[in-house]
């Protein structure tokens, strides 16, 4: 499994964003922890939620003395396949996990494991890619407390899924989910911890007028004069995220406002084998509109200037473990439109920071983005409040906090 290598910042850089109180609290936890070997393992190192949380939350734990590795899991396609499978089976499509599938899955979970030498006092397994491995772990290093972090929102989960994960499960000593709503009865000890975005991180740090004049530049012809209005979702391609249902809203409102811009952003995460299909659905069906324009692996620095920049940042997913994009939006003052499911409603108070929506309610989101694009001074009160709401709640100092007291509790 591969070490990953991951940069590091200081904590007083935070001191300007975060509150006071809470750093000081966080300094004094890193402090009891000092000693702890933590290791974080998930199944990518670039693309989606975890690897972008990874990317800060080591460091930062680094920073404050806790002794903390992050691996990333070396499995091929095959592996992928499986894994996106049940991915799709826990969040509520009807899978068949074949014979052939549990196989591959349990030999490269185990393989994976194996290749582990090092002793940690808490492994942190990041959702069910990873979670295969727990047992052969738990048989090696049997003083190591074993966490799953799962980021998924299992409460439409299909059952043979779930049971066929219940095996690895029991083998791990606490649960984590993003919301308690996610929580199947594991018979285990269960924490909520809500995930984070780094303000500080090339994604989510403010842009000077150079860059911004820059990326308007790069990524001529899209117009981001008030002219012509721009929505965006940033999103891997996936069918979840529901990048055709946009589509169709962005279709609808185009009648009334004939300059709308559609943008889709989307990355394609190492561990998800559907993104190049997806993508390449998502182009044919919009190959003929020169006013949608699809960008892939886009640098951080475009993302966070397309979500600066954007009138409206949508993110109309039909599942949704928790939805970093919105809070990346809403940080930068950029009102959403997002479904009502999974983590997005902790994040989006419908009219305070932007507008919460039913998935299967299309004319609803057009409404939504019409009100939104004729109602300047609505959208920036909405956008002021987004910030506030991300301060309060969905920085990375409270994260590691949630986190260190979670690593105390297991480790006494
Ligand atoms: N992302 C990105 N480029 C893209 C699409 C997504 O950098 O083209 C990032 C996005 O900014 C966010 C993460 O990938 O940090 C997606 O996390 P989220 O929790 O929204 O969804 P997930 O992909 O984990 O389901």
């Amino acid at each position: 499994m591969q070490l990953q290598p991951t940069a590091t910042q200081s904590l007083a850089d935070y001191k300007s964003i975060a509150d006071d109180k809470q750093l000081d609290r966080l300094r004094r936890l890193a402090t009891d922890l000092e000693g702890v070997r933590v290791l974080h393992v998930n199944s990518t190192a670039n693309g989606g939620g975890v690897a972008e949380i990874l990317q800060s939350l080591v460091p930062l734990s680094n920073i404050l003395g806790i002794n903390t590795d992050w691996r990333v899991m070396e499995a091929d396609k095959l592996f992928f396949d499986v894994t996106k499978t049940m991915h799709n089976g826990l969040q509520g499509q009807d899978v068949v996990l074949a014979d052939a599938m549990k196989t591959t899955y349990r030999r490269e979970t185990q393989r994976n494991a194996a290749a582990l030498t090092d002793e940690y006092d808490i492994i942190v397994l990041h959702d069910p890619q990873t979670l295969g491995m727990a047992k052969d772990l738990a048989d090696r290093f049997p003083d190591t407390q074993l966490i799953w972090r799962c980021h998924i929102d299992l409460t439409a989960a299909s059952e043979p899924c779930l049971q066929f994960l219940a095996d690895d499960i029991r083998h791990v000593d606490h649960v984590v989910f993003s919301r308690p709503e996610y929580g199947r009865d594991f018979d285990l000890p269960t924490t909520v911890i809500h995930p984070s975005i780094d303000p500080l991180s090339e994604k989510n740090r403010p842009l000077d007028p150079d860059e911004i004049a820059a990326e308007r530049d790069r990524l001529a012809p899209i117009d981001f004069t008030d002219d012509s209005p721009v929505i965006t979702q940033v999103s891997r391609f996936d069918p979840w995220k529901d990048q055709f249902g946009v589509i169709d809203a962005y279709r609808q409102v185009k009648t009334s406002f004939p300059s709308a811009q559609l943008l889709l952003a989307g990355g394609m995460a190492d561990d998800d084998p559907e993104g190049v299909e997806i993508y390449e659905r998502v182009a044919d069906e919009t190959a003929d509109d020169p006013d949608i324009h699809l960008l892939t692996n886009e640098p951080d620095t475009t993302i966070n200037f397309l979500q600066r920049k954007s009138d409206i940042v949508v993110q109309k997913s039909i599942r949704e473990g928790f939805g970093l994009v919105v809070s990346e939006a809403l940080w930068k003052k950029t009102p959403v439109i997002g479904s009502r499911v999974g983590g997005i409603p902790l994040q989006l108070d419908d009219g305070t920071n932007g507008h919460l929506i039913s998935p299967d309610a299309a004319d609803i989101l057009v409404d939504r983005l019409e009100g939104l694009l004729t109602a300047d001074a609505r959208r920036r009160q909405l956008g002021k409040h987004g910030r506030e709401t991300v301060r309060e709640q969905f920085l990375l100092p409270r994260h590691l906090l949630d986190y260190c007291e979670l690593f105390r509790v297991v480790q006494t």
